[in-house]
């Protein structure tokens, strides 16, 4: 784990964690029934030397950091890290600070085409800007029905990936990069690639998680379009359970009822 501690960033991590337990945030860690969700939260808590656990959402780093300003989500508490920005930001989950050595990487790849994006972007239909401070990336909304069907393609050609999430998020990011590619750097980088690692998400910007081919839980309300890889995800579980209920359906059709057990007792 030497590696980000290199950087200058203090993040606090287990020294030896059981399971690497990556969540998505909306229509995943922050769904489910409310008693399932305090639940997990706790065990979350409990198990802070167990089970190293990182957010891997769309959001804006900001956004993330005022999850916790108010109780509103309590007693979930801070995670050990959070890609945010759907893979392009690694942050610190205490102090949100960047973790350099994974962020300037992804810098190098968006500072050149973020002009082009810009450009291409500027005055289009159906999409607008989503008023966040996104980071190393473009973030829109978007109205398909609206949007000029070479608009993706468009950009595709200016060696930036594009994803649309939920039918409405489009998201414009530097090439090769996204939630998947980010939490492989991550492990990388923290030595921790023999761990085991189960990824949980709900919509197509969750997809990169999944196709990492770590154990993965597709939540009981993932949206249809990303039902649709479901057959080309063999390491991914499709939950009954919606949010937190699914997480932890598929933690224990994982094996890690135990672990979830043992600390509930
Ligand atoms: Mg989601």
């Amino acid at each position: 784990m030497r590696a980000l501690f290199q950087s200058q960033v203090q993040v606090v991590l287990p020294e030896a964690p059981q399971l690497v337990l990556v969540t998505d945030l909306d229509g995943t860690l922050l769904a489910g029934d409310p008693a399932d969700r305090r639940r997990l939260y706790r065990w979350l808590d409990d198990c802070r030397e167990q089970v190293l656990h990182i957010f891997a959402t769309g959001r804006e780093r900001r956004s993330v950091a005022e999850l916790f300003d108010a109780s509103e989500h309590a007693p979930l508490r801070q995670p050990h890290l959070v890609i945010s920005d759907v893979g392009c930001t690694v942050a610190c989950g205490d102090s949100f600070e960047l973790v350099p050595l994974v962020v300037e990487e992804i810098e190098r790849l968006w500072a050149d085409r973020a002009p082009t994006v810009d450009a291409i972007t500027a005055g289009e239909p159906g999409i607008k800007q989503q008023p966040v401070a996104a980071e190393r990336r473009q973030a829109f909304y978007a109205d398909p029905d609206l949007m000029d069907p070479g608009l993706l393609e468009r950009l595709r050609n200016e060696g930036v990936d594009v994803v649309l999430s939920d039918g409405r998020y489009l998201d414009v990011l530097p090439p090769g990069v996204n939630k998947g590619t980010t939490l492989q750097r991550v492990l990388e980088l923290l030595e921790l690639t023999r761990t085991d690692v189960v990824v949980a998400g709900d919509t197509l910007n969750d997809l990169g998680l999944f196709q990492t081919g770590h154990a993965g839980i597709m939540v009981g309300n993932a949206e249809p379009l990303l039902l649709e890889w479901l057959p080309r995800l063999p390491q991914t579980y499709l939950a009954k359970g919606e949010g937190c209920s699914g997480i932890l359906e598929g933690l224990r059709h994982f094996g890690f009822g135990r672990l979830l057990g043992d600390s509930l007792a």
